[in-house]
């Protein structure tokens, strides 16, 4: 009995911070983690910054309703789909997926939460776990599952050390140095055939 756990951001969606800046023309919403290394000073900046804007939650929304998975991505999936129990595990918000959940064909998802008033501003964040996605592949393995997870960058890193088997999937040339213990592919093919060779199955 095999789960596959992915990333979203980066694997199947581009980033979707940086994406929602460029539609939105607002550059300063482009940082992320590598410009502000605490997530807290970041996530505060971010709805610092829609609140300047007056944006909110229904206005977020339409632009990302906007944005499409990355090419491949469904069709990767549902390849996925069809072999393994998929359950995604990121860091975004589910108010922010859901349009690009739907392009996805609504996959499992395990992720966080925005605080939103009665007037859609959004007041503040909701880690619902920390660690979530390495604590999450733990969860599923007391389950008797095994489990191969992919992602892209270093909030990856835990998961994928946790899994049973890791693979790193358009990693930055930083995290393949720095994690060369992952076998490391680009490209939904080359995605494709890891997991096969991960798998205890004929897949
Ligand atoms: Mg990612």
């Amino acid at each position: 009995m095999e789960i596959a756990c992915l990333d979203l951001e980066g694997v199947l969606i581009p980033e979707i911070w940086i994406e929602f800046a460029e539609r939105t023309g607002i550059a300063e919403l482009r940082a992320t983690t590598r410009d502000i290394p605490d997530y807290d000073v970041l996530m505060k900046q971010r709805l610092r910054l829609l609140d300047q804007h007056g944006l909110r939650l229904p206005d977020i929304q339409a632009v990302i309703d906007t944005m499409e998975p990355l090419p491949g991505a469904r069709e990767f999936l549902d390849w996925l789909r069809e072999r393994f129990q998929v359950l995604i595990l990121s860091d975004t918000y589910y108010q922010f997926s859901a349009p690009l959940m739907r392009q996805l064909g609504w996959p499992a998802l395990f992720c966080h939460r925005l605080e939103v008033d009665a007037t859609g501003r959004v007041t503040d964040y909701v880690l619902r776990q920390k660690d979530q996605k390495r604590q999450s592949v733990k969860a599923i393995k007391s389950l008797n599952f095994r489990v191969i997870a992919a992602g892209d960058s270093y909030n990856d890193t835990t998961m994928l050390a946790e899994a049973d088997a890791g693979i790193l999937f358009n990693a930055p040339a930083n995290v393949i140095a720095e994690f060369p213990q992952f076998p490391s592919v680009e490209g939904y093919e080359a995605l494709k055939e890891a997991f096969r060779r991960a798998s205890i199955r004929a897949i």
